[in-house]
């Protein structure tokens, strides 16, 4: 889509509703990642769950609509207390994407997860958050023994058949073929035959600097192809999540399917060039 003129706000329109991303803890988590998007209270002890009736009325609300995936995310989705029910539930629907940093998945988790996709027919997909291929690096950003919880969790994964999605930012700044050829050493060293489309490389951009909104043309955004359900509401996408800004509705039953593309999110986004949440399915097959 090409805009000539950029004297105000652009409008930018829902093309299907393939992606249902739903925020299952605002700021529930265990790690504290210097480049998250998510404004951290300092107390990790945040009970801030969705409730799981707004799930099921969510789901209720878009049985017309085509989706493809439901993304579980947060903070870290998997620390609901709910979290079995919920999977299960939204797996009856469409594939499932868990978005995690893999703290929660030992040995034990990752068979019982793929008992729980055995349940049915659609499928369970990781994306895992790591984002550097040397450990002190990523510790550094991340948070101390991070990159072992997430290489245990990547280890259980493939061991039970899954074929997860390892989500980098690009946070030092580096050629990507130099990311992709390290971190597929390592996977080839636990046995995971990687493919290139089981990486996702984000390029870091600091929200806070990310402010010239200077964009005219745009493609595949998130909020093109679908919306986040959070315990406040419904939003744009991941990252105006509870933000006035991205604010849609309070359910599915009645929602927009316009915004405006107006915040520094937008421009990392349209600079991204392509999704930042929502999987490319065209390239990712399982
Ligand atoms: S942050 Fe990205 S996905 Fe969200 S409204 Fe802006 S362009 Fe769309």
């Amino acid at each position: 889509m090409i805009n000539n003129v950029i004297t105000q706000p652009l409008k930018c329109e829902m093309k299907d509703f393939n992606n249902l991303f739903i925020e299952l803890t605002a700021k529930n988590c265990n790690q504290r990642c210097r480049h998250c998007y998510i404004d951290f209270p300092l107390n990790k002890n945040v009970n801030d769950f969705i409730n799981t009736d707004n799930i099921k009325k969510a789901l209720v609300d878009t049985k017309n609509d085509n989706l493809q995936c439901i993304y579980l995310t947060g903070a870290e989705p998997m620390s609901h207390p709910d979290f079995n029910l919920i999977l299960r539930t939204c797996l009856k629907r469409t594939n499932v994407c868990i978005c995690t940093n893999g703290t929660y998945i030992n040995e034990k988790k990752a068979r019982f997860l793929k008992k729980v996709e055995e349940e049915g027919k659609n499928e369970i997909i990781f994306k895992l958050s790591i984002d550097h291929y040397n450990e002190i690096k990523n510790d550094e950003i991340r948070s101390r023994g991070a990159y072992r919880t997430t290489l245990v969790a990547l280890k259980n994964l493939v061991k039970y058949g899954f074929n997860p999605i390892l989500c980098i930012t690009n946070y030092y700044k580096e050629p990507k073929n130099v990311i992709l050829s390290e971190f597929k050493k390592i996977c080839n060293a636990i046995g995971f035959e990687c493919q290139e489309n089981n990486f996702a490389i984000n390029e870091y951009f600091d929200k806070n600097e990310a402010k010239d909104i200077l964009m005219n043309e745009w493609e595949n955004l998130d909020c093109e192809y679908g919306r986040i359900l959070t315990a406040k509401g419904v939003y744009t996408c991941p990252f105006l999540a509870n933000d006035h800004r991205g604010r849609c509705g309070s359910d599915f039953s009645d929602y927009s399917k316009h915004n405006t593309l107006e915040t520094p999110y937008c421009n990392i986004c349209i600079k991204n060039n392509e999704k930042l949440f929502g999987i490319n399915f065209n390239l990712f097959k399982q």
